[in-house]
Formats: C-alpha cells, structure tokens, sequence
C-alpha cells in the first residue's frame, strides 16, 4: 500500500483556491457574547483551548432558538470546543480547516451552522457533504437528521453498493442535504446530465474526516465534484489528523481559510488505558479467545477487533463462529448491504463483537464500545489513534490491547511517539490463556478449511484485478510505482 503521508495535493487543486479569488478576506465573527477570547482572537493554528469560553451556551454562538432546543433536546448541554470555536465562523461565512479527535462532536459543529443557514432560505441542495466509508456517511445522516428534526429536512446518503438508478432519482428532488462518498457522487453525476445542476447553487461542501478523502485515489473524484458545485460555496474541512495534502491546501489558501486544532500533539485521550501484550504470532488466535472470553465478567459491553486485511478479517470471523463467539465482520470485501446488516447488529447490541478492517476505524460513534483489540498493529501511527478512538468516547473509560508481534515493534514506537506515551503491559497469566490452544488450533483448521470452500479467495483475486483496472483507468498506476521508487 501506497503511503498517503508523501502525496502532496498540486497547486491548482479546487478547494479553496477558488474560492479564494473572489472573496475577501474573512472577518471574525459577529460579537455572540462577552467572552473576548471568542469573538477577537485571530484564527490562530496553535489555539487549543479548553479553558476559555467554556460557559458558552449554544444559543451564545448565534445559533436560532430552534436549534438551541434541539441540541437540550437531545442532550447536547452546552458546546463542545470544536463546536464553540468553528460554528461562529461558519455562520459568519468563513471557509475551515479543523482538526478534531474522533468523538469532539465535530459533525455537530458543521452540522448546526449549515441547517440554521438553511433554515433562513430553505432549498436543495443546500450542503454537500462528501466522506470516505459508506458507514459514515450513514451515521452523519442520522446526525443530520437528529439536528434538523425540526425543519422537516430532506436529507439523503450516496454510496457505492446501492441502486443508482434510485439514488439519481432521489437527488433529481433536490434534497437539502446530501452525503456521498466520493467514488459514488462522481460516478452518478457523470453518467446523469440532468443532474449537473442538482448542486448548482449549493452553499456548503463538507470534506469530513477531510485527510483521507484527499488521499490521492479520491483526488479525481473530487475534481469531478468540484466543477459541479458553485465557487463561492463555502468549504469546511474536518478531520482527526493533519497530514501533507491538509497542510498544503491551507498553504494554498494563504492561511485564509479559519484554522481550528484541538489538542495539539496529544491524540489519545487520557481515560482510555492504551495497553500491550508482546507474543508469538502464532498464538495470537489463543489470546483473542482468552480476551473475548473474559469480557462480560470484565464489564466489557461491546469489543472491536481490528485486522489489516479483508482476509484476516474474514478467517477470523470463521475462526471465532467455530469457537461459538458471537461476532459480526466488517470489511471492503463485503457488499453494502452485508456491511450495514454486520453493523446494525453490532450496534443494536444483537452482537457484542465486531470483527472490522480499518474501514470502522475513523468516526464511528457506538457508545457501548469499551474494548478496541488491535489483532493487527496498524501500518500509520494515525490508524491506530483513529482506532482506539472508537472507545473511550465523550469522557467514558475504554481499553485498548495491542497484539505485538516481534515484527511489529518499530511500528509500536512509532505510535508511541505519535501518541506521546508509552503502551503499557497487558497483565494476564500465560499458562491460562494457552490452556485453550488445542481447541482453538483445531478450530483454525476448520475455519480455513470453511474459506476454501467458500470461495473467498477466487472473490478476493476477481477484486483485486478489477480494482487494478479502474486504478489503471484513472491513469493512477504509473504514478504509485514511481513514488514506491523514491
Ligand atoms: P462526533 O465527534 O461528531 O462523532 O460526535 C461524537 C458524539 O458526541 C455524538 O454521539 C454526538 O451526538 C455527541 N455530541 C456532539 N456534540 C455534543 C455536545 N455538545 N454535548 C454532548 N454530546 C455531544
């Protein structure tokens, strides 16, 4: 796999150039309270602020009554500090770069200005909104839904692995608000003519979890979006981490753009315990079981494992089926509608254990999770913080246990020194956890035996050639090989 960190975004690239040009330069916001470190600071790409501002109320930020009740109505007490810092901006027009921990309420943050400005000159599309797992684009759907409960909102999802001809359908009514993932909008807007001015007079394009949508195998796509949505729109870039193509475009956009991070340089946040458990990679299965095995009487409701690849995933939720576990996959190699059943059953609680690639590791925000297993460490320092921020969200405790291999140890200090901590040992008596390596062996045999005759792997090799063809389509190939070279 290609590192994304070393692909830079070309300087005519469309996000805020455009906009730029014609806009003068933004103005802080309105005056919505008395706190001066609100209202007269400059945007200023060191401001991580936890202390200031914290009695302001939502109503403070200059958001309409209706949504004030909304946010009381569904919990929400007073402003998070992502939302506290960007939502003013938003409403005074300002294009953001902001980057905030999974789990900050940064959805809220661009959610509320956009349905408060819609809610003044109700039309569609009014936002479109683009993110790079079907997952969560369903979940900032339901995010959509929940804030704009009030305004009667017509907001639709548009991802891969559904009925086109429906999705077309829908977006000629001219929804308010849509989500898309990006392959999926392109397609859709290419191969419909008479969808060219669905987003003609849009007012907000979203980029959220903004880093990986920039990663170069959605740069194509979003050129294609970009000529169809109007150029003095409003940009607003969300994600978790900063990478190149971020810092790039924000260079690009003469530092104009508001610039909002959370917790500089620290990542992780301190109610999670963040462990390890250094072992042969051949009794990894056994430890799984041994965890898994022990978490209703450790208080663990729920548990995400994460492998790296589709197939790990897949033999795993055999392995563990064989082994009576109660578990639920998800990954790439699954179709839409099999990826969201495995969700929903995880997340109504129907499942305690789900078995993910790291296509659950960024923003999805389940609760009940308390327990994240990393099967596999994750190549990026910044996968694994998107991964053990699926639990311990919103001040609740979690645990992360780490599944360290002899092969894996420069990739731990990496994330040790990306997290600015060091893993701490996973306690657990050896004699009692390899009590079970008969079963579980015997187990493994006949689970992979189950994928043999379950055709996975023909599946797995039929993708891998189609995607080859569409990367080679995109004229993408030549340009992976000559940066694997440099
Ligand atoms: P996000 O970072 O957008 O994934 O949000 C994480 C969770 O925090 C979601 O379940 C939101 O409903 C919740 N949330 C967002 N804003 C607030 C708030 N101001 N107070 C309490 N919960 C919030």
């Amino acid at each position: 796999m290609e590192d994304p960190e070393t692909l830079v975004v070309e300087e005519d690239f469309p996000l805020f150039s455009n906009s730029f040009s014609s806009k003068k330069p933004q103005n802080p916001p309105p005056p919505q309270s008395q706190n001066p470190s609100l209202v007269s600071k400059p945007p200023n790409p060191t401001e991580s602020t936890e202390s200031d501002s914290g009695s302001l109320t939502f109503s403070d930020l200059g958001l309409a009554e209706w949504a004030v009740q909304t946010c009381a109505a569904l919990g929400m007490k007073k402003p998070t500090p992502v939302q506290r810092h960007c939502i003013p901006r938003i409403l005074a027009g300002a294009d953001v770069l902001a980057l905030a921990q999974t789990g900050s309420g940064k959805t809220a943050a661009f959610a509320l200005p956009i349905l408060h400005r819609l809610s003044e000159n109700p039309y569609g599309v009014f936002a479109l909104v683009v993110t790079p797992t079907r997952e969560l684009a369903y979940q900032l759907a339901e995010q959509f839904r929940a804030l704009g409960s009030s305004l009667h909102l017509r907001c639709t999802v548009v991802v891969g692995g559904m009925d086109m001809i429906n999705q077309a359908q829908v977006l000629a009514q001219r929804p308010h608000v849509v989500i898309a993932t990006p392959g999926r909008i392109k397609v859709l807007l290419e191969d419909n003519p008479d969808l060219s001015f669905v987003f003609s007079r849009a007012k907000f394009l979203v980029l959220d979890e903004a880093d990986r949508v920039l990663d170069v195998g959605f740069e194509a796509e979003l050129r294609v979006i970009f000529q169809y949505l109007p150029k003095d729109r409003q940009t607003l870039l969300f994600s978790a981490t900063m990478t190149n193509n971020l810092q790039a475009l924000h260079q690009l956009s003469a530092n104009r753009a508001y610039f909002y991070e959370a917790y500089e340089g620290f990542k992780t946040v301190d109610t999670l315990k963040q462990q390890y458990v250094f072992i042969h990679k051949n009794v990894k299965d056994v430890y799984l079981l041994h965890i898994l095995s022990q978490m209703e009487d450790l208080g663990i409701r729920s548990a995400i494992v994460f492998a790296s690849r589709c197939r790990s995933c897949h033999l795993l939720n055999l392995l563990l089926e064989e082994l009576d576990q109660s578990v639920a996959a998800l990954h790439s190699h699954k179709s839409q509608s099999l990826r969201l059943a495995a969700l929903n059953r995880f997340k109504s609680g129907r499942v305690p254990i789900l078995l993910a690639t790291d296509v659950a590791s960024r923003g999805l925000d389940i609760p009940t999770v308390d327990l994240v297993i990393n099967y596999d460490i994750p190549r990026y320092p910044r996968d694994y913080v998107h991964r053990v921020g699926r639990t311990a969200r919103a001040g609740r405790g979690g645990l992360a246990v780490s599944f360290v291999t002899e092969n894996d140890v420069h990739l731990v200090r990496a994330i040790e020194a990306e997290i600015g901590k060091q893993l701490d040992e996973f306690e657990c008596k050896e004699n009692e956890v390899l009590a079970d390596i008969t079963k579980v062996f015997k187990a493994k045999r006949i689970a992979t035996m189950k994928m043999i005759d379950d055709g996975y792997e023909e599946k797995a090799k039929e993708r891998k050639s189609q995607k080859l063809k569409t990367l080679a389509e995109k004229g993408l190939l030549k340009r992976k090989r000559k940066n694997k070279k440099l």
